[in-house]
């Protein structure tokens, strides 16, 4: 039987969400396109992201950092030496893989670590042909994306992509400090695109070597940072929630010592329940106290101090920095996974059938109204463009006056559509519209003239 996340990719899509990028060449487990649906699903859950966390905070601002940052930034940040991952072949298959993740797989699957200690691969079974305990030993491998600027391929004009968007923040954290003068605690909010050489990409957007992420750095004094650091997990919890994740399929994993990333003190993982076939649950974001290790880095790298002087206090310190990590795509993909559902709903024929729903927060759907001219017939048709053309304007809108109306409803659930508004010869008489909402599929009748107002009062959020 499919899994609620074979139906998702299934409807992902057919529907013009995610397509397979390249895929009339066969396409790419690492790299997706977002389609027009796609499209509007991400920029709206960026636009929440930034209005919660920037716009709709005094202490954040924000900044669009390069992808490509001098060399020296991947120096002091310790990602050329440490960003680097055991790799293990299958002697079998010879299908390499993360070994971390193996392990990680493992345990979470069978709630214990494999015997053999922490690197024991014995009981370890591929996951691409099922053979038991046959790896080589590990390897390390860099997940740093490489390219050359200039004309000559060499040393000199070798490059990094960002693997995280965490580092432009950190170079700029003077710039910002003085041009906004901003005092501690304050944060620094940017979405963007990070690259990085996975191993292996898949389970859909869940993992690829272009992704996008929404990363906030906030600076603090560091004897306030482990307050800061629990605030910053709730809040970034709520902001899930709020936007209508279950809390059921969430739930936090304290990353414990010699399994964090080499600038952390404390991480928590937010993870959701996927409902991949190997592990249920995958991470969804971090949060990490990277301490004072990324200033201290770039000013040793740099030269240039990137401390904060407290004029009230006359003390000249190093901010602590939390680190609330979102990954955008996969966030993506968990408001899409937890929205998916199959019901029973009463059809035309006085009966019941199955309707699909993507049940989106109205903030998230990509399409917030459509409209839907009973028939086709010519006196109805100006009347529902010129609607829909006047809604365009704020929103994006649907138009569709192909087949019946009970399967354009249906059409418009699964794309999670919270409103359809139906234009019927009624509505020549008495100017007047029927607008079903799309969970309770209750209608109500709202004169042409206030339909925008009644959306306003609903959408705007
Ligand atoms: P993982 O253990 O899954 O590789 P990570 O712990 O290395 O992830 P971080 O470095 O903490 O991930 O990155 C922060 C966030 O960025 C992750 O929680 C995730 O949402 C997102 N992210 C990281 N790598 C990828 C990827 N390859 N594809 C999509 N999103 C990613």
């Amino acid at each position: 039987p499919k899994t609620t996340l074979d139906q998702v990719i299934s409807l992902a899509k057919r529907r013009g969400f995610v397509f397979q990028a390249g895929e009339i060449y066969g396409g790419s487990r690492s790299a997706w396109d977002y389609g027009p649906l796609g499209v509007e699903l991400k920029d709206n859950i960026k636009t929440q992201w930034w209005n919660t966390f920037v716009r709709g905070r005094e202490d954040m601002v924000g900044l669009d950092s390069s992808i490509i940052l001098p060399t020296p930034v991947w120096n002091a940040s310790g990602h050329v030496a440490t960003f680097t991952d055991p790799l293990v072949e299958c002697t079998s298959c010879h299908r390499r893989h993360r070994q971390d993740h193996l392990i990680e797989g493992f345990e979470k699957k069978k709630g214990r670590a494999p015997e053999g200690g922490p690197d024991g691969m014995d009981e370890i079974v591929c996951p691409d042909c099922g053979t038991r305990g046959a790896w080589t030993e590990p390897q390390n491998f860099s997940g740093l994306m490489k390219t050359f600027l200039g004309p000559v391929d060499n040393e000199e004009g070798l490059h990094y992509l960002r693997p995280e968007t965490a580092q432009g923040i950190f170079v700029n954290f003077l710039n910002v400090v003085n041009a906004s003068r901003r005092k501690p605690p304050f944060g620094i909010g940017q979405i963007g695109k990070a690259f990085r050489n996975e191993i292996t990409p898949g389970n859909f957007i869940f993992r690829t070597r272009e992704f996008e992420q929404m990363e906030i750095e906030y600076f603090t004094h560091p004897e306030a940072a482990k307050e800061h650091f629990e605030t910053w997990v709730e809040a970034c919890w709520e902001w899930f929630t709020d936007l209508g994740i279950n809390p059921e399929n969430m739930r936090r994993f304290d990353v414990p010592d010699g399994e964090r990333a080499h600038y952390s003190e404390a991480t928590i993982d937010l993870e959701y329940k996927f409902g991949f076939a190997g592990a249920e649950w995958g991470e969804l974001m971090g949060i990490a106290n990277r301490t004072d290790f990324d200033l201290n880095s770039h000013t040793e790298g740099s030269g240039t101090k990137m401390q904060y002087f407290d004029q009230n206090s006359a003390e000249r310190y190093t901010p602590y920095v939390i680190e609330p990590s979102f990954g955008l795509t996969r966030s993506m993909m968990a408001f899409l996974v937890d929205a998916y559902r199959e019901e029973e709903a009463p059809n035309a024929k006085g009966g019941t059938d199955v309707r699909t729903v993507l049940g989106l927060d109205p903030r998230l759907a990509p399409v917030k109204a459509a409209v839907l001219p009973l028939s086709r017939k010519e006196e109805l048709v100006p009347t529902a463009k010129r609607l829909a053309d006047e809604l365009r304007g704020v929103w994006n809108i649907d138009y569709d006056d192909a087949g019946a109306i009970g399967r354009r409803y249906r059409r418009q659930d699964e794309i999670g559509t919270p409103f359809c508004i139906t234009v019927d010869f009624d509505s020549l008489e008495d100017q007047a519209v029927t607008i079903r909402e799309r969970d309770s599929m209750s209608q109500e009748r709202v004169p042409l003239q206030k339909v925008r107002g009644w959306l306003f009062e609903r959408l705007a959020k």
